[in-house]
Order: structure tokens, then C-alpha cells, then sequence
């Protein structure tokens, strides 16, 4: 921090950059897309209209018997979360464990998102949790879906997680018995079963999102979301050729990460594939390559957390010597969120200079598009123009290209699909004739509250329920515990003051530890009730709210998405944020939780400890 340096670099970089054009143009883009409608959803839980669309097209279910027994600790979610929650508490010598889980087996986000090229978009090598447990370096940079699902599954066996999980089960309710000082958790399958402690590990983008268009229902052809992706339907698999699409149209809705990622199968496979985009994604370079074998054997033990931490610093803006994943994450994510400050540098010179960076990292993403695609009219469509930091960026290889083929029709609706009919969908009062409809919509935003994405009534002491509690805004010590609900662990997700990452997969680690680690200091104390005492609750969710960074000058003038409140950035409650300014501090929140734990004193819970006579 103390020379300026130079000019943003990169394509325009900032000679040819005229921030009022610049802006204007970015203005009048989000305006076609704030429209009224453009966050209807169908709501899959409680519409049976769409009730097919929630169905497991990859388990079979099965009858079984309710189960009404006791279990030390209930899981809610077999996903990244729920599983490694459940090995660090196996290692903290817990015994039973029930994963209680609607999927029909391990896995989560990669249970249910089989669709054909479906990868993880960070680098596999820190994505993928434990796999220095596993003695494992996967086959890729970007590991194809089945590969992340089968490492999943591996730890599972490991930790011995599934034996007694409950899958095709939800939870209903859960409600805290104070007399017996246990959870007794409900279940859509009859089964009440009883448990000391309660961990919720619901997942972050895991409510499937059916945009509620005009006459959806009505449509006579065949029609599913890419997270229920059916292969009886669409024939083939995910590395396999989609044979029952030949001679047949398909409209693909949403061009989002799992949009560009199934493209290019539709368009070899299917007689003519539409796409329709409501906005284009900003779409880098992937440059997938198979893992180099030497890399693999030159990985030295603590190699996993060591790459994290150089991934994490540098998408924290902090100096680093090597650039160890080197991605379109650590280049362009990283030097658009942390521009170059120096010394005396004024907010406005700081926010331009922000500004610079971002427009030169989106023209060179606007002149790929124009390198990729051979029609400028389909090219000058396919061009983002919004700031990068608007919208989670994509990255992939062929689906520009795919608008090369002559099956496949880009069909431009900033407004949204306008009507589906029997036949197919209409825009702009033209009807698309298709047989099939694949919804690559994505799923509701990472900021939905906790209370809705557990999907039950969680009910704590005194009656009160987690929803109602949480109405004004989270309220935790570490955003992982709640006053009011005794032994209950939340794992850290966005919108419940602990940090985010772009990383997911590294926060459930640090959750899982913490999770693990407090309960054996828990059991090895003999406490048998823990709650959040209130002060601390009290002053955790007041170091949130004084660390909130109110952002809404910048992003009330994106592209309407999910990082800026569908364009109401400034209906973002403080509460809700996170441990440290903007994202949050990862280096400074995972020292405090190990500090707290190596400390050991469990300070800020109130705990019930066990008498001798019990
Ligand atoms: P998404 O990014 O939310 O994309 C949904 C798409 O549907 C967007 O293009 C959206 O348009 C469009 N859409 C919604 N309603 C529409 C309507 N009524 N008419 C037309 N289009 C409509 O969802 P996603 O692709 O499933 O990804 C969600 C998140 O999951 C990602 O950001 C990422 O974090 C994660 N993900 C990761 C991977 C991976 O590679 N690891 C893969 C898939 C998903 P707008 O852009 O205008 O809203």
C-alpha cells in the first residue's frame, strides 16, 4: 500500500474507458431485468402441482417401518456438511449418529446434481474435503460430479455414516424436551426419534428454484430441473452420449452455472436445443487438464489446508509468493474484490480504481465471447454487461462454442420466459415449439434464511421456534449456536454471522471441527445441556452488525442476482452478515474458534452438568 500503480491491464484496460458510457450502458441493462415477476417461484414444497419435481430419479423408495428410538446425535443432511460434521464427531468418539436426509443416499449437492458435465467450478484439489484422509488427489483440476459424489461417499464409509442414516426422510419438526433434555425429531416417514444433540447441516444452495411462469403447468411435453436430471427420459449418462434425445427439441431455461455446463451434451445429442437467457454469465476460461502425476506425488503432508489457506489469502487480497490454484478465481475473482489501494488513496480514487479493474476483466470476458462465437448477433447477446463482481462468475470451455452448432437457437429474454404453453415457451409473443424442457433455474439464494432451508419447524424452550426467534435476523455465538435451543449445532452457512467463502467445502470443515471438538469437551466435562448465554449471544451478533459493510450504493446498480438481494441490496440486514468486514475474516475467525477450543473453557455457554446421582 503505498505507490499508485498503474492503469488496470487487461483488455481496454483503461485507456478506451469511459465510466459514464460505461455506466449508463450498465444501467440500462439491469433495467430490462428488473421487472415485476422476475423472483416468482413455484413453491416445490408446498404447490403439489409441481410435487413431481421434487422426486428421486436416481433411488428407488422403498417402504420401511417408523423409527421411534434414541440415537446421540441426529444430522439433519447427508451433504459436504452433514457428512464430514458426522466424522469429526465419529473422532470425537460419539457413537450414534443418524444422517437423516430427504436424498435417497449420501451426498447432497452432488447426490441430486447428476446432469450431464455437471464439475465442481473451485479446484477440485481444495474442493474435495479429506482427501488427505483419503489417501486421494482426484483425476482432474475440476472433478466431474461423480467423482466428488464417490469421494463423499468414501468418507462416509470411513466415519460409518450411512448404516443407520434415514434417507428419503424429512424432518417435520424438531422440538426440545427440557424434562428429558432431549431433541425428538419428527419425520414426513412417522418416525420420532429421540437425541441429546441436534446438528443442522441443511446445505446452502439446496430449495431447487421453479421460476412460477404463466402456464407452466399446462405443457404436454416432458420437463424436469437439471438437480432431478432424468436420464430414463433423456437416455445416455453423464459422460454418455443422451441417446433418447435424438430427433427431439429441447428448451434449456436459465443460463447460470448448471445452464453452461449441460449445453454442450444437449446440443450433440438432441435434434435442436433453445436456450433461453434471461442474463448472460460472465463465462472465463476453465482450463480443465488431468492431474499431472508428479503433482500428485509431490503433495506433502498438510498439503490440503496449505493450499486452502494460499487460495483463501489471495482471494482475501493478501500477499502471497505463489499462486498455488492460479485460476480464473485467484486472477480475476480476487483482483476485482481487493483493487489496489495505496497510501492517501481517497474513496472516490479507491472506488474508480474498483471500477477500472472490474470493466477490464469484463471486456476481456466480453472479447472471449467474440473470439468463441462465430454469429456477432448471437455473440453480442451472449456479452455480459454488468460489473464482474455482480453475479457468481462462470468458467467453461465449450459452452460458448456450443452456439456454433447449427441446432442450437439463443433465444434473448431479459424478462424472463414470458408464458409456456402446451407447446413449448413463448418470448416476445413467439412460441418454441419443444418436446422437452430442462430447468437449469438454480436454487434459492445462499442468503435464504436458515429457518426456511431446514424445511421444519425447529422449536426450542419455551415454544419458540427458530423462525420466530430469527424473524428480525440471526442471532448466534459464532453462528454456529442459538440461545434458546439447547445442544443444537448450526454448521456455518452465509446470512449466519459466521464468513463465507467461494469455497463451501472449507467452511463445513472449520463447522465440523468446531461441531466435533466442543462436543468432546462437552462429554469429557459431563455436561449434558449446553445453551448460549445471553450476553454472548449478544455481543457475537453486535460485532456482526458493527462489522457490516453497507454495499448498496455499489450493487443497487447491478444486474438483479442473488449477491445483491435480486436487485434490493439495501433490504440486507446486518444481522445477518458476517464475522469481519464484507465476506468476513476466514484467518480470523477460524484463530478464535481454535483458540476457543484449545482453551477449552466453553466461555459463553451456559452448561448443565451431570449430577453423580444420574
Ligand atoms: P443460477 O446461477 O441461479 O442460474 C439460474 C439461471 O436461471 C439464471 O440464468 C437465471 O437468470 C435463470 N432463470 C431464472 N428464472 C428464469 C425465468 N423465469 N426465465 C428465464 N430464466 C430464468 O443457478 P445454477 O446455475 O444452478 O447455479 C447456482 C449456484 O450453484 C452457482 O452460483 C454455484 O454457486 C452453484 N453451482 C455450482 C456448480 C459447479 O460447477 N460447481 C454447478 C452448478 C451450480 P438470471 O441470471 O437472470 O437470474
Amino acid at each position: 500500500m503505498t505507490d499508485p500503480p498503474a492503469p488496470a491491464a487487461g483488455a481496454g484496460g483503461a485507456s478506451n474507458y469511459d465510466p459514464e458510457t460505461v455506466r449508463a450502458k450498465y444501467l440500462a441493462e439491469r433495467d430490462r431485468r428488473m421487472v415485476p415477476g422476475r423472483t416468482d417461484i413455484a413453491d416445490l414444497r408446498s404447490d403439489d402441482r409441481f410435487a413431481r419435481y421434487r422426486r428421486d430419479p436416481f433411488t428407488p423408495y422403498a417402504d420401511r417401518e417408523p423409527r421411534a428410538d434414541e440415537v446421540d446425535v441426529v444430522v439433519l443432511g447427508g451433504g459436504i456438511a452433514g457428512i464430514l460434521a458426522g466424522a469429526e464427531l465419529r473422532r470425537a468418539g460419539v457413537e450414534r449418529i443418524r444422517i437423516v436426509d430427504q436424498a435417497g443416499g449420501i451426498g447432497g449437492t452432488w447426490y441430486w446434481n447428476r446432469y450431464p458435465g455437471v464439475m465442481c467450478d473451485v479446484e477440485s484439489y481444495i474442493y474435495i474435503p479429506m482427501l488427505e484422509e483419503l489417501g486421494y488427489v482426484p483425476s482432474r483440476r475440476y472433478a466431474w460430479g461423480e467423482e466428488i459424489l464417490r469421494c463423499l461417499q468414501s468418507i462416509a464409509d470411513r466415519f460409518d455414516l450411512t448404516a443407520d442414516a434415514l434417507f428419503h426422510t424429512g424432518v417435520t419438526r424438531a422440538e426440545w424436551d427440557e424434562e428429558s433434555a432431549r431433541w425428538v425429531i419428527h419425520t414426513d416417514r412417522g418416525d420420532a426419534v429421540r437425541c441429546r444433540w441436534y446438528v443442522l447441516a441443511p446445505g446452502i444452495l439446496t430449495l431447487m428454484k421453479l421460476p412460477a411462469i404463466e402456464g407452466m403447468e399446462e405443457f404436454a411435453g416432458h420437463a424436469f430441473h437439471t438437480a432431478r436430471w432424468d436420464y430414463a427420459y433423456t437416455g445416455g449418462g453423464a459422460h454418455e452420449p443422451l441417446t433418447g434425445l435424438a430427433g427431439k427439441r429441447v428448451a434449456l431455461v436459465g443460463t447460470g452455472a448448471s445452464g453452461i455446463q449441460c449445453l454442450a451434451p444437449l446440443a450433440e445429442a438432441a435434434q435442436h436445443v433453445y436456450v433461453f437467457q434471461r442474463t448472460p454469465s460472465a463465462i472465463g476460461e476453465r482450463g480443465n487438464r488431468d492431474t499431472d502425476p508428479a503433482f500428485a506425488a509431490g503433495l506433502a503432508p498438510g498439503w490440503q489446508r496449505a493450499r486452502n489457506d494460499n487460495f483463501q489469502a489471495i482471494m482475501l487480497g493478501r500477499p502471497v509468493e505463489v499462486d498455488e490454484v492460479d485460476d480464473g478465481w485467484t486472477h480475476d475473482w480476487a483482483a476485482v474484490h481487493n483493487p489496489p489501494r495505496w497510501e492517501g488513496m481517497t474513496t472516490a480514487e479507491y472506488l474508480r480504481r474498483a471500477e477500472e479493474v472490474d470493466y477490464a476483466i469484463m471486456e476481456a470476458h466480453r472479447r472471449r465471447v467474440d473470439e468463441l462465437v462465430a454469429d456477432p448477433v448471437k455473440a453480442d447477446v451472449l456479452k455480459p454487461y454488468y460489473r464482474y463482481l455482480c453475479k457468481r462468475p462462470c468458467f467453461h470451455d465449450e459452452y460458448l462454442q456450443a452456439f456454433n452448432n447449427g441446432n442450437v437457437t439463443l433465444v434473448d429474454c431479459p424478462a424472463g420466459v414470458e408464458r409456456i404453453t402446451g407447446r413449448g415457451p413463448v418470448v416476445d409473443g413467439q412460441q418454441y415449439d419443444v418436446d422437452c424442457i430442462v430447468y437449469a433455474t438454480g436454487f434459492e439464494p445462499e442468503l435464504t434464511p436458515l429457518q426456511r432451508r431446514v424445511g421444519q419447524d425447529v422449536v426450542g424452550r419455551g415454544g419458540i421456534t427458530l423462525a420466530e426467534k430469527w424473524a428480525g435476523g440471526a442471532a448466534t455465538l459464532f453462528g454456529m449456536t442459538t440461545r434458546g435451543f439447547p445442544n443444537l449445532f448450526v454448521m456455518p452457512a452465509p446470512g449466519q454471522q459466521a464468513v463465507v467463502t467461494v469455497n463451501s467445502t472449507q467452511l463445513a470443515v472449520l463447522g465440523a471441527e468446531f461441531v466435533g471438538r466442543t462436543l468432546r469437551l462437552l462429554r469429557d466435562g459431563g455436561v449434558e445441556v449446553f445453551d448460549v448465554a445471553a450476553d454472548a449471544e449478544e455481543a457475537w451478533t453486535q460485532k456482526v452488525v458493527d462489522s457490516f459493510v453497507d454495499a448498496s450504493a455499489v450493487l443497487s446498480a447491478c444486474t438483479p442476482s442473488r449477491l445483491n438481494n435480486e436487485g434490493r441490496p439495501e433490504l440486507m440486514n446486518p444481522r445477518n452478515g458476517s464475522y469481519g468486514r464484507g465476506m468476513g475474516d476466514w484467518f480470523g475467525y477460524r484463530r478464535l474458534l481454535e483458540e476457543w477450543l484449545e482453551d477449552g473453557a466453553l466461555e459463553g455457554l451456559e452448561l448443565k452438568v451431570r449430577s453423580a446421582a444420574s
